[in-house]
């Protein structure tokens, strides 16, 4: 049997650090706002934003939702981005992502100010991890594998770290993140060869492809450390990891569980990052 890396464990003790911080803020007249910019009502947005707005009623950050026609034009939302910028009331902007693909993502990208773009999109934010400066934002969900790693006091220095996944959201990042810790990091992707040969090697495997139940059990070891980033439906319409859960948890010593893992310290990361920018205005 497995240890569990739960989020909802790290996700408490990031809000609590966070509380002190709102506390603080207050005693300043400052209140940490997040402005949300929404394009068209998917229901996957509807839902996410539901979460967000919850969590931060829940912790005192305010929120304000920006709903847009999903026909509207680049320049239009660019020109509601400026104004968000130029808002004294807004600490941190957040864009729901996927853009419609008339959208120039990089005209968006551009127009958030750095100083407020707490999901960072902005090349400025992403240079800095690349450069190993972890103090401004971090994309979240790396940053939120890499919170996990370190609340269960799990070592990176010297270690092997192989993730699978090299896009701009999360692998990248992530594994400049690792780099910073001194792991030792190989990226996999789609056209990697003898990938089980790599991860059974491997002293943590950061899995984020976004298949269920991908990974079964001639992936890893007794010894792996599974960050189970992938979220998917399985064949059944269950949520789902990219990591063959009932195959893989009985063999490995650390598994996170999906859902409950990397996903339930995501939105934490997301408001400490606004919690940041407030502080920083
Ligand atoms: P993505 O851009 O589609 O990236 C998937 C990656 O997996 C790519 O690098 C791809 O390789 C690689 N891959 C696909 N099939 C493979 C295979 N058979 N063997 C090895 N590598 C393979 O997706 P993403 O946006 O980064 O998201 C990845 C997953 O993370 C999704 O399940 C998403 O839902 C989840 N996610 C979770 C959170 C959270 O908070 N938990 C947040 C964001 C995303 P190529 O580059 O060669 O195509």
């Amino acid at each position: 049997m497995a240890e569990l890396l739960k989020g909802k464990e790290v996700a408490s003790s990031i809000k609590d650090t966070m509380r002190r911080d709102i506390e603080a803020l207050a005693k300043e007249g400052k209140v940490p706002t997040l402005g949300i910019v929404r394009l068209g009502d998917n229901p996957g947005d509807i839902s996410y934003e539901r979460s967000i707005i919850k969590n931060c009623d829940n912790i005192g950050i305010k929120s304000k939702v920006f709903e847009k026609d999903l026909d509207i034009k680049t320049e239009e939302l660019v020109e509601l981005i400026e104004e968000l910028n130029d808002n004294k009331e807004i600490s941190g902007i957040l864009v729901f992502r996927p853009l419609p693909k008339h959208i120039d993502e990089e005209a968006v990208r551009d127009a958030i100010s750095p100083s407020k773009d707490v999901d960072c999109m902005h090349p400025l934010n992403l240079e800095k991890i690349f450069e190993g400066n972890m103090d401004g934002f971090a994309p979240c969900t790396p940053k939120a594998a890499m919170e996990i790693l370190k609340f269960y006091g799990i070592p990176l220095e010297g270690k092997n770290v192989v993730v699978i996944n090299r896009s701009m959201v999360v692998g990248k990042p992530l594994t400049m993140m690792l780099l910073n810790e001194n792991a030792t990091v190989t990226i996999c992707h789609s056209r990697t060869q003898n990938l089980d040969e790599i991860t059974r090697n491997a002293d943590v495997v950061v899995v984020a492809l976004g298949k269920a139940k991908f990974f079964d059990e001639k992936y890893f070891n007794e010894k792996s450390i599974v960050i189970d980033v992938g979220v998917s439906l399985d064949e059944n319409g269950k949520l789902s990891g990219d990591a063959d859960f009932d195959k893989t948890e009985p063999l490995v010593d650390k598994i996170t569980p999906v859902p409950g893992g990397v996903g339930a310290v995501t939105t934490s990361i997301l408001l400490s990052q606004v919690v940041l920018a407030c502080k920083n205005m």
